[in-house]
């Protein structure tokens, strides 16, 4: 058997410094937001190449509430890739402003900058790329296209903790960065988590006052605001694997490296890009096989787990019918949804569980 995450190897390599960080909140009683929280928000904006990081309650309210700190609402529209998870397209659906899709690169599945021009519109408000899989976007581009127009970027860095490009922080070349720590991401807390970070002391302002009921002062509420705030408990959690995630991603790193190796020649398999000038944190490690869903049961059913990121693009899935997209609009992102398969990857992965995660997918792809 070997997992597709494994959440509890790695608590119990640090279980005591969790166990007492979250023992020193029950005896504060500072649940939501607190010393742990402001700790951890110390520790992260640096973390990110930026000055200031708001901890907040979920990667999606990151996303919600940049959009809104930048003014997005009804009326206008966001350019996000059609290869994502929902919550990217979601969160700027919540805002009132209609979601307006563009296809993504094969090579590295994130946001292709050579569609992003004939999306812009009067309305368009902001450009919103993912880096998916753990891989930064094609950042260059993307602020170049943003800047002739007069746009903001916001970044989607859920997948992306301590991602680069060209040797930039993800979260640190658009104007907000927004992570999530859901348990499963490559940084995640013993629950709910995100941040929104940023290099501009008014928009860290927003974002401060918007998840915490649109207050600075208690009771007098300035903005509609939200109860967005991150829990005190994760904050504790966060701020203990602070010390820990660099190693982490260096161990994913390693692992995908040697993915690579032993993938390379096998017949039936294409291996997603790492560019040359990022460095991928392998949230996802991502195949493309041909009869994907039937490689994937066959792998289940051998003890390995593989996921599939994702199955179906936003502009497929029912709850966006509402824009109006058809099958055929972005053939990048229909193909990986058919295609890709993710590999168990995690920090505790080791060598000989790569190898028979290798020949599983060997045995399932020749059937
Ligand atoms: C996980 C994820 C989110 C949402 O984060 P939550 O913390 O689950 O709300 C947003 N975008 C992407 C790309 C994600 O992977």
């Amino acid at each position: 058997m070997i997992p597709f995450v494994d959440l509890k190897a790695q608590y119990r390599s640090i279980k005591p410094e969790i166990d007492a960080a979250i023992g020193r909140v029950l005896e504060t009683g500072a649940f939501a937001l607190g010393p742990a929280v402001a700790d951890f928000e110390k520790q992260f904006a640096p973390y990110g190449g930026v000055a200031f990081a708001a901890g907040v309650n979920t990667g999606t309210s990151a996303l919600h509430l940049a959009l809104l700190a930048l003014g997005v609402g009804r009326g206008d529209e966001v350019i996000a890739p059609a290869m994502t998870f929902i919550a990217t397209v979601s969160a700027i659906d919540y805002t009132g402003a209609r979601p307006v899709l563009v296809d993504v690169e094969p090579g590295t599945c994130t946001m292709d900058p050579a569609k992003i021009e004939a999306a812009i519109t009067p309305r368009t408000k902001a450009i919103l790329p993912v880096h998916l899989y753990g891989q930064c976007a094609d950042m260059d581009p993307i602020l170049e296209i943003a800047k002739k127009h007069g746009l903001p970027v916001v970044e989607d860095c859920a997948q992306a903790h301590g991602a680069e490009y060209k040797g930039r922080r993800a979260g640190s070349m658009g104007v907000m960065g927004c992570f999530s720590f859901y348990p499963g991401k490559n940084l995640g807390a013993y629950g709910e988590g995100g941040a929104v970070v940023t290099d501009q002391p008014a928009h860290d302002k927003a974002i401060r006052m918007l998840r915490d009921w649109g207050t600075d002062k208690k009771y007098y509420h300035d903005l509609k605001g939200y109860n967005y705030r991150m829990e005190g408990i994760q904050g504790a959690v966060l701020g203990v694997k602070m010390k820990y995630i660099e190693e982490w991603t260096e161990n994913r790193r390693a692992a995908a490296k040697l993915y690579r190796e032993r993938l390379a020649g096998i017949p039936g398999v294409r291996v997603s890009q790492e560019a040359m000038d990022r460095r991928h944190v392998y949230h996802v490690f991502a195949v493309f096989v041909e009869n994907r869903d039937e490689v994937a049961k066959r792998m289940q059913e051998a003890g390995v787990g593989v996921g599939i990121h994702y199955p179906i693009p936003v502009h497929l899935q029912k709850c966006f019918a509402e824009l109006g997209y058809e099958r055929g609009d972005f053939p990048v992102a229909e193909r990986i949804g058919a295609e890709e398969l993710s590999l168990p990857i995690f920090p505790e992965l080791s060598r000989e569980q790569i190898d028979q995660v290798v020949s599983e997918l060997e045995k399932s792809i020749r059937g």
